[in-house]
């Protein structure tokens, strides 16, 4: 039997890899549901190829033109809109919904497919920076695993394999440190937004690109790690590691380190999050440790205050998570629309943090709350600027 894939988010960075990892093995994986937000033409075509049982445009306005794209295909369900997305995950045939979206969208229909009991192939980490508490509730609960996507949490994952309740003494979470790893605090100031569009070693979306630019990328990782696998963040050590080979470890009691390591090719986490526990061939370069050294660094939170401000708000708990990722989302676009400075960036986060009223004990509307509290006050802040 072939595994049920759907895909939400299927035109970015993850979404075609994943599809990439669906071509490589056709015998094992079928895309059940495609979704996308706005590229009609893009997910039209991905339908046509992979001839999934349904496609989901999230915005309603381009539904006609998506049915008009795919109206010799009557076999294929189109759907429009957010509840749609919501909905389709639950669908009985699915065995697995790899969350591939960006931003606190993701939070709802990953809500809906833990629900199902569907396997969750967690790469919006959106979802468990906002709700992180939630998410696990639920999916101890009704059963569903979550297993990680992001190369970071994939490798610590992989490390975990076979460990059984050995406990974890340290996390060592691994970060390429952008392409400004380098910069003076003075040079931060005059970055433009197409120097931070130019990740040193992944291609990925715009948006995870400017995170990783300014390493709110990493911090939404540290609380990520926190949640996938039970750790304080006393015990994650952020490691800048420009080669971006090892992909994360794990210490335990005895001192042991277990690490992943590969080149820099999200198709195997994706792939691995598939075909859990088994591995498959996966068709990439393959890794040669004479090529370069591999250097560790201590970051400098003073110079990326993000990541400063994102081990605060894990500190703080309760709604203060959901409150850096809404203002972080303001952000990063109007950094990407030219509305504000590399920099202001993270003084916009931090007033946002202290003006949004804080909850220790949030539940689902909480949540929904605060995070459009956050954006109201974040986009008050940039038009300020
Ligand atoms: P991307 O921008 O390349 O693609 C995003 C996809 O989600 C697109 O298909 C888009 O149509 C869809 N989408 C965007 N907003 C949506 C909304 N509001 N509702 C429904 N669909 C929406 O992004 P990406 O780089 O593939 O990243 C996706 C997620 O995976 C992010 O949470 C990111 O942090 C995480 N991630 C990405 C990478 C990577 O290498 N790209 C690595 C680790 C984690
Ligand atoms: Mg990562």
């Amino acid at each position: 039997m072939k595994k049920q894939i759907a895909i939400l988010g299927s035109t970015g960075s993850i979404g075609t890899q994943a599809l990439q990892v669906i071509d490589e093995h056709p015998d094992l994986f079928e895309a059940y549901c495609l979704t996308a937000n706005n590229r009609v033409k893009e997910l039209a075509e991905q339908a046509r190829r992979y001839n999934p049982a349904a496609v989901v445009i999230a915005n309603e306005d381009k539904y006609e033109e998506l049915k008009s794209l795919l109206a010799d295909l009557p076999d294929i369900k189109v759907y429009a809109g957010k509840q749609a997305i919501d909905e389709i995950v639950e669908a009985g045939p699915i065995d697995m919904v790899l969350t591939a979206m960006v931003g606190f969208a993701g939070l709802n229909p990953t809500i809906h497919a833990i629900k199902a009991h569907k396997g969750i192939c967690l790469a919006n980490k959106e979802t468990l920076v906002v709700a992180g508490e939630l998410i696990c509730e639920l999916a101890q609960k009704y059963h569903a695993p979550i297993i990680p996507v992001d190369s970071e949490h994939s490798a610590i994952f992989q490390s975990l394999a076979g460990e059984g309740d050995n406990e974890i003494e340290k996390i060592l979470l691994t970060a390429s440190g952008g392409p400004f790893r380098n910069f003076t605090k003075e040079q931060l100031a005059t970055v433009t937004k197409a120097d931070a569009l130019k990740h040193p070693t992944w291609s990925m979306g715009a948006k995870i690109t400017i995170d990783s630019a300014t390493m709110m990328n990493k911090g939404f990782e540290v609380i990520e790690a926190k949640w996938l696998f039970g750790v304080p963040a006393d015990k994650i050590q952020v490691l800048i590691h420009p080669q971006s080979i090892v992909h994360s470890a794990v210490q335990f009691a005895d001192g042991a380190v277990k690490a992943q390591l590969g080149v820099p090719d999200m198709r195997l986490p994706i792939q691995y999050a598939l075909t859990y526990p088994d591995r498959i061939h996966l068709n990439e370069d393959r890794l040669d440790l004479f090529k370069q050294p591999l250097e560790f660094f201590e970051p400098d939170l003073d110079k990326f205050r993000c990541l400063a401000l994102a081990f605060e708000a894990i500190k703080k708990g309760g709604n203060m998570p959901c409150i850096v990722n809404a203002a972080n989302e303001i952000v990063n676009r109007g950094f990407l629309e030219d509305k504000c400075g590399f920099t202001q960036m993270s003084d916009i986060i931090e007033k946002t943090m202290s003006r949004v009223s804080f909850s220790s004990a949030p539940d689902y509307d909480t949540y929904v709350s605060t995070d459009a509290e956050a954006r109201r006050v974040a986009t008050e802040l940039l038009g300020a600027h």
